[in-house]
């Protein structure tokens, strides 16, 4: 058994026990995970230490061209659980992460954006962290 901590759209944190990765994916996918606080099954993973938004040449243009309506929503989606479940630490995420891999800091969910160098440095201390394509908000 494997324990989750999950976070739905709402923000709201909590845990979950799955056989594996795999049945996980499945009862998200089926619907069958819902939040104990407002019961939507709108549920995922909670990120701990997302990184979202590189600066400089990769930024691709957040409009959302060309990406597919289904996927589009669902990085809508995860945006607004990102905001909303975890802190903005803005050009000191990647400071912010490696105190928190330390330990000198509260472990949580974080975001922000960071530089190829930082993301090398996160890399070599074996930070755990996730790349979000950052798209527009769905209310605009
Ligand atoms: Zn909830």
């Amino acid at each position: 058994m494997i324990r989750y901590d999950l976070c739905c759209e709402s923000g709201h944190g909590f845990e979950g026990w799955f056989r594996d990765s795999s049945a996980f994916e499945g009862q998200q996918e089926a619907g069958h995970l819902a939040c104990p606080q407002c019961g939507t099954a709108s549920v995922m993973r909670a990120l701990m230490a997302p990184a979202v938004v590189k600066r400089g040449g990769e930024q691709r243009p957040d409009d959302g061209a060309g990406v597919p309506d289904v996927m589009m929503a669902a990085l809508q989606k995860l945006r607004r659980a990102v905001e909303t479940g975890c802190e903005d630490m803005g050009d000191a995420f990647a400071r912010e992460a490696l105190k928190i891999e330390a330990g000198e800091a509260e472990r949580r969910g974080i975001y922000g954006r960071m530089t190829d160098a930082e993301r090398d440095m996160l890399d070599e201390a074996g930070v755990d962290f996730v790349s979000v394509p950052w798209v527009r908000r769905a209310d605009g």
